[in-house]
């Protein structure tokens, strides 16, 4: 695949569109996209093929838009709401008092343009994109919603144009016209829904209010007062007493700041799940369904549980927000893509190259299962430690899952990564670890090295070092291996 034409450098732009201006201006409309097109920059482009389409053509569609453009508009509120997700976005009211007017507005934008009022038009549809953003409507809705406008208006050309040939140009340029809005509206609705998404993080940090530490423990205490509240009702025998944990000063954090701090991990979810469990004893005992002495075992059970499972949620929150992994101090995952991203952009740009090392410690789990947890944090620190070492201030090294790491090479080629990468793993596999208990193991790793060379993407590059790490580990572990 060729680099985004976004990313391709000023002067090149510029050359490539020189060459593209007189090969389209000597073959006239851009039927099938020229090589020279792919390169211009997405303005441009959209400037050529409203310049490169007939004015009988254009001229129909302003008509045909003047004419059954509130057409359109029913057709596509009337599909959108029989969708009961789509619904949920557009309220009736709100269609009536403006939406109607907007989408009638953005379709004779669109259709009575003038390639000189591309940069108006550009700046319209990111408008349209911002609001959408605002609004939380996906973008798969507005995909449909072109979609029924598209097919209303094929229908129209098909009534206005006699010629086959002025009707086939009218569709690909309706086709053109709408891809391109499209386009420019959801590049702003990504942008504007990431800021969102950022906002909501700050969020996070300003519900809290507190520092992190504090907060745990205090947790941990309101849960263990609704413990002691429960069992001292029982004791007194005044079942009826017990009040559900879900109205807890415990219960109710959860519900509000936990949600707001842990939703989408998985030790919220534990934890939400162990509420309602919880929660169903108390009723069952106050029905006289379930004997007292079951909840007063699930408590016991319960509080090393839950102080377990709240330990780790503040613990990986922790981590996603400072973007270090805890345990080892190398980055966590979270700007992954990004920093692969500006290295693909600083290579194009600089026609360098970069190379990943994936490297995964062999038959870890054999450590785990016979030492235990605690020697296995232990080993991973260590590998951590050698990994940071061995690398340059400009290198960039993940903890890409449990005893995977992930390194970012800059401006090496192969060979130099294939290099660092052996330095590591004889270093590794030479160095016997010392316990805190004055034992020691040894440890090896295995490795994959891929490179960057203009046809890769983030996810495939990624992926070509796990598909060599995959052969090292195939060939008999301790070993680097090169992805062909
Ligand atoms: P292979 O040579 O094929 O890589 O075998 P392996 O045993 O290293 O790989 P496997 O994927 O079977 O096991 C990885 C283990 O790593 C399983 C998991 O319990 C452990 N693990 C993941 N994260 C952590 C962690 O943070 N601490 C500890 N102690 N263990 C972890
Ligand atoms: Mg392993
Ligand atoms: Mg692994």
């Amino acid at each position: 695949m060729r680099p985004d034409p976004d990313i391709l450098s000023e002067a090149n732009r510029a050359r490539q569109y020189k060459s593209y201006r007189a090969i389209s201006i000597s073959e006239g409309f851009l039927s099938i996209m020229s090589k020279e097109f792919i390169y211009l920059l997405p303005d441009m482009q959209w400037k050529e093929i409203i310049k490169n389409t007939a004015p009988k053509i254009r001229d129909g569609l302003r008509t045909i838009v003047d004419e059954s453009g509130g057409d359109c508009v029913n057709v596509f509120y009337e599909s959108l709401l029989q969708h009961k997700y789509a619904a949920q976005f557009l309220d009736k009211k709100m269609i009536e008092d403006r939406l109607r007017v907007d989408l009638l507005l953005w379709m004779k934008s669109l259709f009575s343009v003038q390639e000189e009022d591309i940069d108006a038009l550009c700046d319209f549809q990111r408008k349209v994109g911002a609001v959408h953003a605002k609004l939380e409507i996906p973008t798969h809705l507005v995909v449909y919603g072109l979609y029924t406008i598209k097919q209303r208006l094929f229908d129209c050309i098909v009534k206005f144009f006699p010629e086959q040939d002025d009707r086939l140009t009218a569709i690909s340029y309706v086709s053109s016209m709408t891809d391109f809005s499209l386009k420019f509206i959801s590049q702003s609705y990504d942008t504007d829904l990431r800021k969102k998404i950022e906002s909501d993080e700050a969020f996070r940090m300003v519900s809290l209010g507190q520092d992190l530490n504090y907060e745990k423990e205090i947790q941990k205490t309101t849960f263990f007062d609704w413990c002691t509240h429960a069992l001292f009702c029982l004791c007194e025998n005044e079942v009826y007493k017990v009040t559900k944990l879900t109205e807890s000063q415990f219960g109710l954090w959860m519900s509000h700041k936990g949600q707001a701090l842990f939703k989408g991990t998985n030790e919220y979810s534990l934890i939400k799940d162990k509420i309602r469990q919880i929660d169903l004893l108390v009723e069952g005992m106050q029905d006289g369904s379930v004997d007292t002495m079951v909840l007063t075992a699930d408590l016991k059970k319960n509080v090393s549980e839950f102080n377990f499972l709240i330990n780790r949620a503040f613990h990986s929150i922790e981590s996603i927000q400072n973007g270090l992994d805890p345990l080892t101090k190398m980055l966590n995952r979270r700007f992954l893509d990004t920093v692969i991203q500006n290295e693909i952009s600083f290579s194009i740009a600089n026609d360098k190259k970069f190379s990943l090392v994936m490297l995964d410690i062999d038959h870890f789990k054999n450590i785990n299962d016979s030492r235990g947890h605690l020697v296995g944090d232990e080993v991973l620190r260590f590998v951590a430690d050698i990994i940071m070492k061995s690398l340059r201030a400009n290198d960039f090294v993940f903890r890409y899952g449990g005893e995977e790491f992930l390194i970012v090479l800059t401006e090496a080629s192969s060979e130099e990564a294939r290099k660092c990468a052996e330095r590591i793993r004889t270093d590794v596999a030479a160095t016997p670890i010392f316990l805190s208990d004055n034992d020691k193991v040894s440890v090896t790793l295995s490795g994959g090295v891929s490179t960057f060379d203009e046809q890769t993407r983030t996810k495939v590059i990624i992926n070509q070092a796990d598909q060599a790490l995959y052969q090292a580990k195939r060939q008999g572990r301790n070993r680097i291996v090169i992805f062909k």
